[in-house]
């Protein structure tokens, strides 16, 4: 076996074959720019190399510094992970003419399913059943228009060239293709520096199916099972699973068996992964299944195959490219449980899921499932790479205990101030259309709005912030107001601001005060909630609460005062129980000071919004 190996990657992926690595005894060495210096993967290699500033194509992109990299280094191999330069076949064949071992894909498969229509056409040749649409070189938009008619609308222009949901345009009728054309064309220039298109029939009821596949250099392809990846926004993954819901085992040795044909056919060596999609509509059956792509590298999603046959995928690349047979046979892998994996990312689902960058002030990810990660609490997201936060992965005996597991961990995830998708993905995983597999890669649109969470704080969130902002000892004097109670519901007020926004509570659950973080922000179901004692330029609204008046919410009986005029209060003491519509509420103060002004008299009656007494702040 290699014994020592560079990893051409950063993040998540760079540690996570370090990990490997480390266990097999190979010694890592870690490229990385100039904004990674400070990184875990960049620690926790043996060696590392800078190559460059943070801009990918100045750095991770560098063929030529990479390979400096290794020979200054002695590195035996170079390990590209996913993205990067993974599929860049004039890259590989670089590494292997330096006479360095590359653990990827052979330049040859590489180039074989680099480009959509040459895969394809190559997948016919060898009876693998794909897409229906039109692969021609014939570019001409009247012809491409004629094709699309031919097929059958809705179709699907994709970039030969592209990768990563990019490149593509649905088109719902004729009289819309030439526009959607220019426009994919344009993207499909600009990303893959090729506009050439190729045209498919739109799959409805569309289901994301992907086979890992495995071969060696003595001819031995194997297939790990298949993957589910329906779960999408933008053609792009969000959640992945193995096995696929509703995969019946003659379905499976299809759909698997279609796989390994695909790679055979291109001699495929190392970790890949054949797409496929389905058309759901009456279930995954195997004559509805068909070829979309190869990707020549290991997924994001290897994990949930990993959990799924006890694998580790990592090392049967470092194994197969050191040159040895494939660890085990095909009837030697079996499906164990059920595994799910979750991308939690640094946007903001609120906000178009925009991505949100900044340090990782609080992170703190849960233990109760499997964490790849690539930072730790005080690290950088930056502008310059994939915004993925971690990978979180659950495994279970079947699917509804590992959706339940992964949610539960989702919800405990907790970041600050960088906003996440975790309590976006919390709310999928518990969707009860998705808790039954009926999952299709239109569920995320379908479900927006059950799934995008609110903006404004709902009633749990404002009642522990309130808690939080009771000072120490006002719990007690709560429970010693509860003695004027006339009715069993006392609950007291609390004017809270939250996330920027004054709210007035009626705390009755003082209990939750603990859940405050260490800069009084409030995690809650995966998400984060900042609060504070309302500021002064947020009084109004009514309320009036924070220029120290503390005014009747309601029409009442003052039933009884607690403080006299001049005495120093703090913030959140009782002032004043009001009694209304037979319920006490009790006033208490915004914030430390004195009792400036008191109004308020035992047994009177007073009008909403009148002043009962009003706090001067200290100054
Ligand atoms: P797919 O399986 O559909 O190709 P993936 O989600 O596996 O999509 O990856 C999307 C693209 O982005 C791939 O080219 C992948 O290699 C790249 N990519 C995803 N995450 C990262 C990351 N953290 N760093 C670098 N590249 C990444
Ligand atoms: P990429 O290289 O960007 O990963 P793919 O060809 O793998 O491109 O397609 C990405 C996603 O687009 C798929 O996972 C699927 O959700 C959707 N898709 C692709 N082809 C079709 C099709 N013919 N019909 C419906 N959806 C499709
Ligand atoms: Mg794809």
């Amino acid at each position: 076996m290699i014994k020592s190996l560079l990893i051409a990657n950063r993040g998540e992926i760079a540690r996570r074959i370090i990990r490997t690595a480390r266990r097999l005894g190979i010694r890592t060495i870690a490229v990385h720019s100039d904004a990674d210096t400070a990184m875990p993967f960049v620690r926790e290699a043996d060696e590392a190399v800078l190559i460059g500033p943070a801009a990918a194509r100045d750095s991770y992109l560098r063929q030529d510094r990479t390979l400096d990299a290794a020979r200054q280094t002695s590195a035996e191999a170079i390990h590209p992970g996913y993205g990067f330069l993974s599929e860049n076949a004039e890259f590989a064949e670089a590494v292997i003419a330096k006479g360095l071992i590359w653990v990827g894909a052979p330049p040859t498969a590489i180039r074989a399913m680099g480009l959509k229509d040459a895969a394809k056409q190559r997948m016919v040749a060898a009876n693998v059943p794909v897409t229906p649409g039109y692969l021609g070189e014939d570019q001409d938009p009247a012809r491409l228009q004629r094709e699309a008619d031919a097929i059958g609308y809705p179709v699907l222009i994709k970039a030969v060239a592209g990768g990563g949901g990019k490149g593509m345009r649905k088109v719902d009728k004729a009289s819309d293709f030439l526009a959607a054309l220019e426009s994919c064309r344009r993207e499909a220039a600009s990303s893959f520096g090729d506009d050439r298109v190729l045209i498919e029939k739109y799959i409805l009821s569309p289901r994301h199916i992907e086979v890992q596949v495995f071969g060696d250099t003595f001819g031995n392809v194997v297939h790990l099972f298949e993957r589910d990846c329906s779960l999408q926004r933008r053609h792009q993954k969000v959640i992945e699973e193995a096995p696929a819901p509703g995969m019946d085992a003659a379905t499976r040795e299809a759909v698997c068996d279609a796989a390994v044909k695909a790679a055979k056919a291109v001699d495929y060596v190392g970790a890949g992964t054949v797409e496929f999609i389905a058309d759901a509509a009456e279930g995954l059956r195997a004559d509805r299944i068909w070829f979309m792509e190869m990707n020549t590298r290991l997924q994001v999603e290897h994990p949930v195959t990993e959990a799924i046959t006890g694998q580790d995928l990592v090392e049967w690349q470092i194994r197969v490219a050191s040159g040895e047979r494939l660890p085990l046979r095909q009837d030697e892998l079996s499906i164990n449980g059920w595994a799910m994996e979750a991308r939690l990312y640094a946007e903001n689902p609120s906000n178009n899921f925009l991505p949100s960058t900044g340090r990782l002030e609080h992170l703190h990810l849960p233990t109760s499932v499997r964490v790849d990660s690539g930072v730790e609490q005080g690290d950088e997201v930056t502008p310059h790479y994939d915004p993925m936060i971690a990978k979180l992965i659950s495994h279970a005996p079947g699917r509804r205990q590992a959706a339940n597991e992964l949610a539960r961990a989702m919800a405990s995830v907790e970041i600050w101030p960088v906003r996440t998708n975790a309590v976006f993905l919390a709310r999928t995983l518990r969707h009860p259309d998705f808790l039954v597999g009926a999952v299709d890669t239109g569920f995320i649109a379908r479900h927006l709005a059950d799934l995008v969470p609110s903006t404004e704080p709902d009633e749990r969130v404002l009642q522990a912030a309130a808690a939080a902002l009771l000072p120490t000892g006002a719990q007690e004097a709560w429970t010693a107001l509860a003695g004027f109670r006339l009715n069993a519901e006392a609950y007291r007020l609390v004017s809270v601001e939250v996330d920027g926004r004054p709210y007035l509570v009626s705390l009755d659950h003082p209990e939750l005060r603990a859940r405050n973080g260490s800069q009084d922000v409030l995690f809650i179901d995966g998400e984060a909630w900042p609060f504070s004692p309302p500021r002064a330029d947020h009084a109004g609204g009514g309320l009036n609460l924070t220029d120290g008046a503390v005014i009747a919410p309601m029409p009442g009986i003052v039933i009884a005062v607690s403080v006299s005029e001049r005495e120093r209060v703090v913030r959140g003491q009782p002032l004043v129980v009001i009694e209304a519509m037979k319920m006490e509420q009790s006033l208490s103060a915004p914030f430390d000071g004195t009792v400036a002004e008191l109004k308020a008299i035992s047994g009177a009656q007073v009008t909403e919004g009148s002043l009962l007494v009003r706090i001067e702040g200290d100054k």
